[in-house]
């Protein structure tokens, strides 16, 4: 059966550019759309980034068995569809899901094909200036951010592989190996 690559990184590790530049190099794989609760943001399309759902209609879906693994991350409720996943694997697709470490571990327990590779930051100093850089955060919403990311690494230890994010060309080298590697 076709194995399941699940990408989970702290807040502000440049997980995002990661998986785009992982993309662009390699177009055999698909992201898989999500479900979430959390208000669309300029430039984001419906059924392009996620699917919207307001929270009555997500817990519906719950309660429909809808979800592979859903978890609820800073506030807002993320799912991924489990029939999307079927069909794709079921087609022989290359599939990725880019979901927190709650839902990825989630999918750990029910698919025994998934590999889970957790994104890390350089170091917990180097993700506070990133954090910090961006200046679009409160000090307050800094320091919520830091300890979810701490809680964060410590799911890590879970995951079959860290791949630190110092550099973005070599830290997608590092995902390209592990997968071919997986896929063997
Ligand atoms: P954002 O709101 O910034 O798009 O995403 C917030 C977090 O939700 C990110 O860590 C992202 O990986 C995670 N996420 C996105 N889709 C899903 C999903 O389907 N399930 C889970 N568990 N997390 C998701």
């Amino acid at each position: 059966m076709k194995k399941l690559f699940v990408i989970s990184g702290s807040s502000g590790v440049g997980k995002g550019t990661v998986i785009k530049r992982f993309l662009e190099k390699n177009p055999d794989f698909k992201l898989s759309v999500s479900c979430t609760t959390r208000p669309m943001r300029a430039g984001e399309k419906h059924g392009v980034n996620y699917y919207y759902l307001n929270r009555e209609e997500f817990m519906q879906s719950v309660e429909n068995g809808e979800f592979l693994e859903w978890a609820e991350f800073s506030g807002n409720c993320y799912g991924t569809n489990k029939k999307f996943v079927q069909n794709c694997l079921d087609n022989n697709e290359n599939l990725i899901l880019e979901i927190d470490t709650q839902g990825a571990l989630q999918v750990k327990e029910k698919m025994s094909n998934a590999v889970l590779i957790f994104i890390m930051p350089p170091s917990l100093e180097e993700l506070e200036n990133r954090l910090r850089g961006r200046g679009t955060e409160t000090e307050d919403a800094i320091q919520k951010r830091l300890n979810t990311v701490k809680s964060e690494m410590e799911n890590a230890k879970k995951f079959h592989y860290n791949v630190i994010n110092d550099d973005v060309e070599r830290a997608v080298e590092e995902i390209e190996n592990i997968i071919k590697n997986e896929q063997i």
